[in-house]
């Protein structure tokens, strides 16, 4: 079976917008029970002629402000039972928040690799912004913009290294 790339993080970081730019042909959307905020989105991806399973396991994000830290445990739980690889997504926009830290903090009990993507780096006048990500604690940290495009060949290189 395919390998399984997962992308977690808060909430209004990009994960979405990664993973639409990824999707390749068909979107799935597997609603488990309401409330329970196991929702997750999959796709099919391929880059440089390797195919992987994508995951936007954000999937359909609601809720009041502190159902937030629940929702994200949710998520990275998820992420550590389906996936291969997972993509940690942050914010240059915000830096490091609490929110990013209890994500590393739970991902720290993994063995699995984690790249750690830093979005909305729009702008060269924003790249050094991602040196702080590297507090985080992982070794693989990349900027991008999903919204431009900059950055993701070189996110998906780190990615497929790990296949
Ligand atoms: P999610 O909650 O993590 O899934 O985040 P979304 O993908 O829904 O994006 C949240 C907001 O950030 C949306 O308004 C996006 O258009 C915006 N956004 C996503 N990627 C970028 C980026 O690279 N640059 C900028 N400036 N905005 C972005
Ligand atoms: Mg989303």
């Amino acid at each position: 079976s395919l390998p399984v790339v997962a992308i977690v993080g808060r909430p209004n970081v990009g994960k979405s917008t990664i993973f639409n730019r990824l999707a390749g042909e068909r979107i799935a959307i597997v609603e488990d029970q309401p409330g329970i905020t196991r929702d997750r989105i999959y796709t099919r991806s391929e880059w440089n002629g390797r195919e992987f399973h994508l995951i936007d396991t954000g999937g359909l994000e609601f809720g009041e402000k502190d159902e937030i830290l629940e929702h994200i445990k949710n998520q990275v739980e998820l992420a550590l039972e389906e996936a291969d690889v997972i993509l940690f997504v942050t914010n240059a926009r915000d830096s490091v928040t609490p929110a990013d830290e209890e994500v590393a903090r739970l991902l720290y009990r993994t063995k699995k690799p984690v790249v750690v993507a830093v979005n909305k780096v729009d702008s060269h006048k924003h790249a050094d912004e991602m040196y702080d990500f590297y507090r985080l604690g992982f070794e693989q940290v990349i900027a991008i913009s999903a919204l431009h495009g900059t950055g993701t060949g070189d996110m998906l290189d780190a990615l497929v290294d790990y296949f």
